[in-house]
């Protein structure tokens, strides 16, 4: 299995870190998690083939992990695309996303190759040889009194990847990392540092012989900021890995 960084950057895409999007090869497919807003320049910065992709999956509609959807679909025309390609929308916003392509000129017949829409739901889905298994997260459990006024479930979704005996797991945004922490045992596990608390964060390295890297990372928990040293200082945590984009991991 290979996960090739696109976006590591928070709601804030920066100089060097692009909005949520990741490039995965695995089982013989090949996926992005997440469409940030910048995500057709990181795909091009990372150098990764427009025409390899065969699904996209959107784990909540934030713009920082799904506005860049339009963008590389037009990118994919463009370059005359022909493979059909899929994408995964949470299921009570799949409408939106319909409407929302629409009036991009986004339609099938008129690009160069179809795009279908699918509805994303907590459970998993199997292809050639990898499984996604999508859980819900509490992330967006904050709008819900609002998203009820226009008849919207605010789902969001963490992710685990498994190839075999292969896991990777791919926080994306949380309410708080309590909700994930029994997913992290095994594999590598990217897990998100713009929502959780420092303690969390902290929390995060303690007995655990695990691979945890941060990403979604905000501009004041930049390398070079005083977060490593706050970290060192108050929890004695020498290390903490976090992704760049550009990064490739392999399981
Ligand atoms: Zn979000």
């Amino acid at each position: 299995m290979k996960i090739v960084v696109l976006g590591s950057g928070s709601a804030f895409s920066s100089r060097s870190r692009h909005n949520s999007c990741y490039f995965v090869e695995a089982g013989g497919e090949k996926f992005l998690l997440d469409c940030g807003s910048d995500a057709m320049r990181a795909m091009q910065d990372a150098k990764v083939d427009f025409f390899a992709v065969d699904r996209i999956f959107i784990t909540h509609m934030h713009a920082d992990h799904s506005a860049g959807l339009p963008a590389v679909l037009t990118a994919m025309h463009v370059l005359e695309r022909k493979k059909s390609l899929t994408v995964y929308i949470p299921f009570s916003q799949i409408e939106f996303a319909r409407w929302w392509l629409a009036n991009m000129f986004i339609y099938n017949g008129r690009m160069s190759f179809d795009v279908a829409l699918v509805s994303l739901r907590p459970g998993v889905l199997k292809y050639g040889g990898v499984e996604l298994e999508f859980i819900k997260t509490r992330h967006l459990e904050k709008y819900a009194e609002y998203a009820e006024g226009f008849g919207i479930v605010p789902l969001s979704f963490s992710v685990i990847v498994r190839e075999g005996a292969k896991k990777f797991f791919f926080s994306s945004d949380l309410a708080s990392l309590d909700e994930v922490k029994s997913l992290l045992d095994g594999g590598v596990s990217l897990v998100e540092a713009t929502h959780p608390t420092l303690e969390e964060v902290a929390a995060l390295s303690r007995g655990r012989d695990i691979d945890i890297y941060l990403t979604h990372i905000p501009m004041e928990l930049e390398d070079g900021g005083e977060w490593r040293a706050e970290l060192k200082a108050r929890f004695g945590i020498a290390k903490m890995n976090s992704v760049s984009d550009g990064q490739v991991i392999v399981l």
